[in-house]
């Protein structure tokens, strides 16, 4: 396709969106929550030809969907939990996610090395069952490793380790992408199918007339204006904040609902390249206390991670707990040649999973609740979707399609339509995730970015100023956060750096938007993302 024929990237005007929300219409469908889960529903129904509108109430992907581990994968762990159904969809949506974003999600290849005799053959086999079970959707075969090319693709993993000399390894492939970026290619392809969708706009209450849902209060959160939205179905998307507003529906027609999520934080650090120079990323199956740890190249540092710790509160910025950043530190040194001190972080970051609580559950074990997601029709007719995994939102979307269809919330209009549909941005590249953010990750829009003004002019971390006008013309950019933290990576990548660019990026976006930029939460935030917790390691 040449640079002419691509569609012009659509604006995002904050008063035309808030003007269209104020439009009396009823809507086919209501999603509650832009993150992974709440986008691709939005994106499925728009792409059916329904009428849609998504309320976010902070940004696209504030929430559990920037946190990842940023893996597109089958799940080699529940595989050994004998989850063979979960592995089988999720190693088919791996697929569909490759070819639909291939400037943000590409495959990744893993290894695994050993240090007893039998971890290579007793890995090696699970991983050959991993190939079986992808068949044509494999990336790449599994291989058993020798000590040599084992060192070669992890030149700094320790020969020595903490069960004996080094023998060998194990090379599996899987995928991995930028999560906060591929969400908002899910947002602008649902914007670009016809759907309305507003961050900083959250959903206040729900409308029930006869004990039947009949739409929600949202309020605009940048001028405080509220609106009442109807819709035929309202789809309650929120993460781990679903029970919130199941509690409120069960309230409005007079039903016990007890909550369904069981939160668990996962922490992940940042170190330098240096300490994992590498293209491919290491798995250790079982460290000292049965946990896996990973150590994944991506946007040119090492993420290390991550952690299972079940949490009942459901902060917004959740703070890690010194016993999580210390196993990561402790067990990465076991690994690595160099071992990864408190001062080598460039940012701590955690995330918030929406585990599925069976009803009878006291939330104790974490690591043992369903992975899968969850759909819930509700009496009145509001739809609670939550769990499962990022890899695995598409296919999500469509059980959500299929129970609204069910239930009669909407009129059937069935078929897979968004498995071959390419996001905005869609372009093979030569670049790899795990390369330095620039360009390349804007994919066929990379010549739209380049026209605005400003183009050549770096501020730092590979985001130039027209990078920033573009997040704010054409990205939903409301505030330094936004783009920092989500339309580049940085305050995940280098919360130091992120600082060190907060004003600049500021003062661009006063002159795009015309509304504070919120910098002095922005360099609070990079104050959190970069504090231990007292006393780690
Ligand atoms: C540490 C960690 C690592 C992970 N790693 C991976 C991985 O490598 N690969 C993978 O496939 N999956 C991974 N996952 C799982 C995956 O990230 C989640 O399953 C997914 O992001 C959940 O998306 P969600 O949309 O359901 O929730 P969220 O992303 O949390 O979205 C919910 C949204 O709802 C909004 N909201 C809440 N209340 C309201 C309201 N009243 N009005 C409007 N909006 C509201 C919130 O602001 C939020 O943005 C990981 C999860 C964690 C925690």
């Amino acid at each position: 396709m040449t640079t002419e024929s691509l569609p012009a990237p659509v604006p995002t005007r904050r008063k035309e969106l808030i003007d269209r929300l104020a439009e009396p219409r009823q809507y086919d469908l209501a999603v509650i929550g832009g993150g992974a889960t709440g986008l691709g529903v939005a994106l499925d129904a728009a792409a059916r030809g329904f009428s849609v509108v998504l309320v976010e109430s902070h940004d696209f992907a504030k929430g559990t969907s920037s946190r990842a581990t940023k893996l597109v994968h089958g799940g080699v762990r529940y595989l050994a939990q004998g989850n063979i159904s979960l592995v089988r969809e999720a190693l088919h949506e791996r697929t569909m996610l490759l070819a639909n974003a291939p400037h943000l999600a590409q495959p990744l290849a893993f290894v695994m090395p050993s240090y007893k005799f039998w971890e290579a053959p007793f890995y090696g086999v699970g991983l050959k069952m991993y190939d079986a079970l992808a068949g044509k959707a494999g990336l790449g075969p599994t291989e058993f490793l020798s000590r040599t090319e084992t060192l070669g693709y992890l030149p700094t993993v320790q020969s020595q380790g903490p069960n004996g000399c080094l023998r060998g390894g194990v090379k599996y492939w899987d995928g991995q992408f930028d999560d906060a970026r591929l969400a908002l290619a899910l947002a602008r392809t649902a914007a670009r199918k016809g759907a309305l969708l507003v961050n900083y706009c959250a959903a206040t209450g729900l409308i029930h007339e006869n004990g039947r849902l009949m739409g929600l209060h949202v309020q605009d959160q940048e001028s405080g204006r509220s609106f009442a939205l109807k819709a035929k179905c309202v789809v309650n998307a929120a993460g781990v904040w679903v029970d919130q507003l199941r509690l409120q529906d069960g309230q409005a027609i007079g039903r016990e609902t007890r909550p369904m999520v069981a939160p668990s934080q996962g922490v992940h650090i940042v170190v330098d390249r240096s300490f994992l120079p590498t293209d491919h990323a290491m798995l250790i199956p079982k460290t000292a206390d049965g946990r896996v740890l990973f150590a994944v190249p991506w946007l040119g540092k090492t993420i290390l991670g991550t952690t299972d710790t079940p949490r009942h509160d459901l902060a917004r910025e959740p703070l890690p707990f010194k016993e999580e950043v210390d196993f990561i530190l402790r067990e990465s040194a076991r690994y690595l040649t160099r071992a990864p001190r408190p001062a080598d972080i460039k940012s701590i970051w955690v995330g918030l999973r929406p585990l599925v609580k069976p009803p009878d559950d006291d939330a104790g074990n974490t690591r043992a609740l369903s992975r899968e997601h969850t759909v819930l029709v509700s009496k009145s007719g509001l739809v609670t979707v939550t769990g499962g995994k990022w890899t695995t939102y598409r296919a999500m979307a469509e059980d959500v399609l299929n129970k609204c269809f069910g239930a009669n919330l909407l009129p059937a209009r069935t078929g897979k339509v968004t498995a071959h549909l390419k996001l905005v941005g869609a372009r093979a590249s030569k670049h790899k995730i795990s390369d330095a953010p620039g360009a390349h990750l804007y994919g066929s829009e990379a010549e739209a970015v380049q026209s605005l003004p400003g183009a050549s002019r770096e501020l730092g971390g590979g985001l130039t100023e027209a990078m920033v006008r573009f997040a704010a013309r054409h990205e939903y950019a409301r505030c330094v956060e936004d783009v920092l933290a989500r339309r580049s990576r940085l305050l995940f990548l280098d919360a130091a750096l992120a600082s060190s660019m907060a004003a600049e990026v500021a003062a661009l976006l006063l002159q795009e938007n015309g509304v504070d930029p919120q910098l002095d939460a922005f360099l609070a935030l990079c104050g959190q993302y970069l504090s231990l917790p007292a006393d780690a390691a």
